[in-house]
């Protein structure tokens, strides 16, 4: 199989290490290990039930085939309607595209935007496929650094300086994975206003954790900026709001310009997302809320706990996340560094979270703690953590 190493880009792609480390974490716990995990990015609860019972109707009734590559047509109208009812915004259900999880619009976007020679920005701390997809493409993967003394947010003026003549594509993320922060509207309004002067520039808005924010923080969509619109690819999905992740169920909105290119590629990769999983889409957003607002209120209860609780550990400090659900301490005061810690903590106390250089280079002197887990064991892990820390200074 050595001609594979012909196609380089395969000696670049990275992966998620968060799958490693849950891999590690089961291997442990198999073999007799108390193991919390503190480290995969999904909500602990079930998916509702209403939304399980419609997927079960769907397979019922007979919808069993494969379906439009975009998507079943009521699920690519209640996607429009949903959005434009929760933004200041107009939608049209021929910008949808269903696709199989929030990851797909972002290969997709990235294969499109990636090539040698080009510039493609992306948040560092960030989602770890950004720049694994960047450099498979063989294009430059420029971080746009994410800041604690900036609350986590982007900078729109620091981004605004990275874009050159070669910059095809700006990948942002609000509220963020592994930071927890959210960018203000102010912010926003600015990177756009500067966007207006480079109109090649294309943008990736990821807005998986949109519903996800506390403290009365108002999450701004990119879709509300029309002088964007042209170039503007949103990425969202079930995954997330309604505890969905292995389901396989995203999608994306797409300018006029790329939505047939991105048809084509769902053609001849995927084909169509699975036809029940589109059903209960529906019905989670067509349905009652109240289990998204349930979520809401424990993951709030648990991101204050913890924030309190982790500020309480020796060389440690925690600023409150604003959205998703992730704290991202630093702990460059105990004297570890960031991955060397993590790895001890799972492998002597039996708590995973994830070591901030798993999501960037600006990630060193962080760790990624996912609050997606009960309080009960929550508060164990912070004290397993504590002991460890109080007997192995670094
Ligand atoms: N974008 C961000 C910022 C994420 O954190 C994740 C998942 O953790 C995704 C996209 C991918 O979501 P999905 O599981 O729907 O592919």
């Amino acid at each position: 199989m050595t001609h594979l190493r012909t196609i380089e880009g395969f000696n670049r792609i990275g992966e998620e290490n968060a799958f490693a480390v849950l891999a590690r974490a089961n291997q442990l716990a198999d073999s007799g290990k108390s193991i919390i995990n503190l480290g995969i990015g999904q909500p602990d609860f079930p998916t509702p039930e209403h939304i399980v019972e419609a997927a079960i109707t769907a397979l019922k009734a007979g919808h069993h085939g494969y379906t439009p590559a975009t998507g079943i047509p009521e699920l690519r109208e209640a996607v429009a309607t949903d959005v434009s009812s929760r933004y200041n915004t107009s939608v049209s259900a021929n910008n949808v595209m269903i696709v199989p999880g929030g990851k797909v619009t972002m290969f997709s976007a990235i294969l499109m935007f990636g090539e040698p020679g080009v510039d493609i920005l992306y948040p560092d701390p960030g989602f770890p496929i950004y720049r694994s997809m960047i450099e498979f493409t063989g294009a430059n993967p420029i971080p746009i650094p994410i800041r604690e003394n900036n609350a986590f947010a982007f900078d729109a003026s620091e981004t605004l300086s990275l874009i050159t003549d070669k910059t095809r594509l700006i990948i942002v993320n609000s509220p963020a994975n592994p930071c927890g922060g959210v960018t203000p509207k102010e912010e926003i309004d600015a990177l756009v206003k500067g966007l207006e002067a480079h109109p090649d520039v294309a943008i990736l808005s990821d807005e998986i954790y949109d519903q996800m924010t506390y403290d009365n923080m108002q999450h701004v969509s990119l879709l509300e900026y029309p002088s964007i619109r042209d170039r503007l690819i949103l990425l969202n999905g079930w995954s997330k709001t309604y505890a969905m992740t292995g389901w396989r169920l995203g999608y994306s909105i797409w300018p006029d310009t790329l939505f047939d290119p991105m048809r084509k590629l769902a053609v001849n990769a995927w084909s169509c997302v699975n036809a029940p999983a589109q059903y209960a889409a529906l019905a989670a957003l067509t349905g009652p809320q109240d289990a998204v607002t349930m979520m809401m209120q424990a993951f709030d209860e648990r991101r204050l706990k913890v924030v309190d609780a982790l500020n309480n550990l020796p060389g440690v400090s925690c600023i409150t996340p604003k959205g998703a659900f992730y704290a991202f301490p630093n702990i460059t005061q105990t004297g570890w560094q960031a991955k060397p810690l993590a790895s001890q903590l799972l492998e002597t106390t039996g708590v995973a979270t994830i070591g901030g250089p798993d999501f960037g280079i600006h990630g060193e002197g962080y760790i990624r703690v996912s609050y997606a887990n009960s309080l009960d064991n929550l508060m164990q892990a912070i004290e397993r953590i504590d002991q460890f820390l109080r007997s192995k200074p670094s």
